[in-house]
C-alpha cells in the first residue's frame, strides 16, 4: 500500500468505524458463534502472493464482526466499561504513525514528557495530595533525577536527589500490571530491610514468610500477583457493604506477626470488581503505615470518578498509600489500553527493577530533566499511550468528563429504582457508582435460568458474581452511548424473561 491508496483507505476506514460506533445498537450485543467458529472461514496458512484490500475488507464482515461481542453497545452491560471516544480513537491514529517505542527519554522525549504532564493533569483532576504531582515543586515539571551509576543489584538502595515525599507518576497496560509491580517492590523492599537486621537470611528464608493481603473482593489480577510474587496472599473478610475495616486487617496482622509471619503487603480496592465497595482506605492506611507495610490502592474503575467533588471523599486516605492506580482506559473515555500509576518513593521502585546495558544509556541520562519509564514496568517497550490522554482531556475538558461520569452513575441509579419498584426483586449492594447487583427473590438456580436466558437472546450482556454465597446479576453502564431509554428497554426485557421464566417453573 503507497501513500496514495493509504490516504483512500485511510477516509474509507473512518467512516467505516464512524458507521460500526452510530449503528452499534441494531447488532446482536454477544455473538452466536461456537469455540473454533473462526478457523472454518479462513485459510489454514498465510497467502504467498499479496491480496488486495477490499478482500480484507469483506473478510472483516464475513470473519471478524460475526465473533465481535460489542463492548460499545448501548446494550452492553457486562463487567465494567471499556472506555471509547472519537479523540482517543484519533489520537491513537496518530500513535500508530509516529509509531515510537517510548523505553526512555531518548527514544522520544515527547513520549516520555507528555505522559509526565498528563499524570500531573490528571493528578490535579483526581485533588490528589501535593506530594503526587511531579510539576510542583521546582525541579522543572514531572523531573525525576536519575542517579548516574549503573545500578544492576536488585537490594542496593539508590541515592535520589527528588524530594522524597513526591510521588512518581506514570501509565502502563493494565491495573493488573500495577498491582503485580507495587507487590514486586514491596516484596524487594522489605527483604532489604530484614536483611539489615539479619544479613545471614537468604532470600528463599524471608519469602516463605512474607505475607501479603487483599479483600475477599478484590479483583482476581490480585491474587495472580501474590502467585506470580511467590509470596502468601491472605484474604481478608468484609463487613456487611463488601469492604475491608481496619480493625479486621489490624488482627489478622497481628496474629501473623505472633505467629512469626512477615506481613508486608496490602492491597486495598476502591470500587471492587463484585459489587463496587470500598475498602476503609483511611482507618486501614495508618494500620499498614503502622505495620510497615506496603499499601496499595486498586481503583482500577471507580478511581475516574474522584475527579468529580462529589465522590472524591471516597478517596480520603489516600496520603497512606506507597502506590494507587486507576484505569482511564475503564471509566474516563481513554481507548484501551491506559492505567495510571502513582509511586511514594520512586527508589523503591527502582531499587527493584533497574537493569542498565549499555544499548539503552543515553547522554541526557543525568541531566535532571528525564525519567526512563522502563524501570517501572516489565516490558521494555511502551506505546504513546500519553497521546490520547492529552486528545481526549482537551476535547471534553474535565467538565465533559465529570458529565460523562454524572451521566452514567445517574443512569444506574435509575435502573435501581425500576428494580427496587419490582417487589420480586432485590438490590444486593449499595449503588455508588455505574454498578447495580441485583438479583430475583429466590434460589440461585432460579437466577442462573434467569441469566442464561438473558445471554441466550443476546439482547442485552450482563455478567454475574458471587456476593455471601448469592448468585447475583451484575449491571453495570458501559457504553458512552446508553441513555435512559436503553435501561428502560433492558429492564422491560429483563422483566419479560423473568415472567416467562416464573411461568415455566410454575407449570
Ligand atoms: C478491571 C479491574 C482490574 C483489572 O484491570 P486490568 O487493567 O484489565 O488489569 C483490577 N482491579 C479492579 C478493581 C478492576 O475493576
Amino acid at each position: 500500500m503507497n501513500a496514495e491508496e493509504f490516504r483512500r483507505r485511510g477516509k474509507e476506514m473512518v467512516d467505516f468505524v464512524a458507521d460500526y460506533l452510530e449503528n452499534l445498537e441494531q447488532r446482536p450485543v454477544f455473538p452466536d458463534v461456537q469455540p473454533g467458529y473462526l478457523r472454518s472461514l479462513i485459510p489454514t496458512e498465510a497467502p504467498l502472493e499479496p491480496e488486495n484490500y477490499e478482500e480484507i475488507m469483506k473478510d472483516v464482515d464475513r470473519v471478524i464482526m460475526p465473533g465481535i461481542t460489542h463492548w460499545h453497545s448501548p446494550y452492553f452491560y457486562a463487567y465494567f466499561p471499556a472506555a471509547s471516544s472519537y479523540p482517543a480513537i484519533l489520537a491513537d491514529m496518530l500513535s500508530g504513525a509516529i509509531g515510537c517505542i517510548g523505553f526512555s527519554w531518548a527514544a522520544s522525549p515527547a513520549c516520555t514528557e507528555l505522559e509526565t504532564v498528563m499524570l500531573d493533569w490528571l493528578g490535579k483532576m483526581l485533588q490528589l495530595p501535593e506530594s503526587f504531582i511531579a510539576g510542583t515543586r521546582g525541579h522543572g515539571g514531572g523531573v525525576i533525577q536519575v542517579h548516574n551509576g549503573v545500578q544492576t543489584s536488585a537490594f542496593q538502595p539508590i541515592p535520589f536527589k527528588q524530594h522524597p515525599q513526591r510521588w512518581f507518576a506514570h501509565s502502563r497496560g493494565t491495573a493488573s500490571e500495577a498491582t503485580l509491580m507495587s507487590l514486586l517492590a514491596a516484596r524487594c523492599k522489605i527483604v532489604r530491610q530484614v536483611q539489615s537486621i539479619n544479613p545471614e537470611m537468604s532470600e528463599p528464608e524471608i519469602f516463605i514468610k512474607l505475607v501479603a493481603y487483599t479483600s475477599e473482593q478484590s479483583h482476581s489480577s490480585v491474587e495472580r500477583a501474590g502467585l506470580i510474587g511467590g509470596v502468601m496472599m491472605k484474604k481478608v473478610p468484609t463487613d456487611s457493604t463488601y469492604a475491608v475495616t481496619g480493625d479486621t486487617l489490624k488482627k489478622i496482622v497481628e496474629k501473623d506477626k505472633e505467629e512469626g509471619l512477615i506481613p508486608f503487603y496490602f492491597c486495598a480496592t476502591l470500587g471492587t470488581t463484585a459489587s463496587c465497595a470500598f475498602d476503609h482506605i483511611s482507618e486501614l492506611g495508618p494500620i499498614c503505615n503502622e505495620q510497615n507495610m506496603w499499601m496499595h490502592v486498586d481503583a482500577a474503575y471507580a478511581g475516574s470518578a474522584f475527579i468529580c467533588p462529589e465522590f472524591r471523599p471516597l478517596l480520603n486516605g489516600i496520603e497512606f498509600a506507597d502506590s494507587f492506580n486507576l484505569n482511564p482506559h475503564k471509566w474516563l473515555l481513554v481507548n484501551f489500553d491506559c492505567s495510571a500509576m502513582w509511586v511514594k518513593k520512586r527508589q523503591d521502585m527502582i531499587g527493584a527493577f533497574k537493569v542498565e546495558p549499555l544499548y539503552l544509556r543515553h547522554e541526557n541520562q543525568e541531566s535532571g530533566l528525564v525519567t526512563d519509564y522502563r524501570h517501572w514496568q516489565i516490558p521494555l517497550g511502551r506505546r504513546f499511550r500519553s497521546l490520547k490522554m492529552w486528545f481526549v482531556f482537551r476535547m471534553y475538558g474535565l467538565q465533559g468528563l465529570q458529565a460523562h461520569i454524572r451521566k452514567q452513575v445517574s443512569l444506574a441509579k435509575e435502573f435501581e429504582s425500576l428494580v427496587r419498584a419490582d417487589k420480586r426483586f432485590e438490590i444486593c449492594a449499595d449503588v455508588i457508582m455505574g454498578l447495580v447487583c441485583f438479583r430475583l427473590k429466590g434460589s440461585n438456580e432460579l437466577n442462573q435460568n434467569l441469566l442464561k436466558r438473558i445471554t441466550k437472546r443476546r439482547e442485552i450482556h450482563l455478567v454475574p458474581c458471587h456476593l455471601t454465597g448469592r448468585f447475583v446479576l451484575r449491571f453495570a453502564i458501559c457504553s458512552r452511548t446508553t441513555e435512559s431509554h436503553h435501561i428502560r428497554e433492558a429492564w422491560k426485557h429483563i422483566t419479560q424473561l423473568t415472567f416467562e421464566l416464573l411461568q415455566e417453573s410454575i407449570q
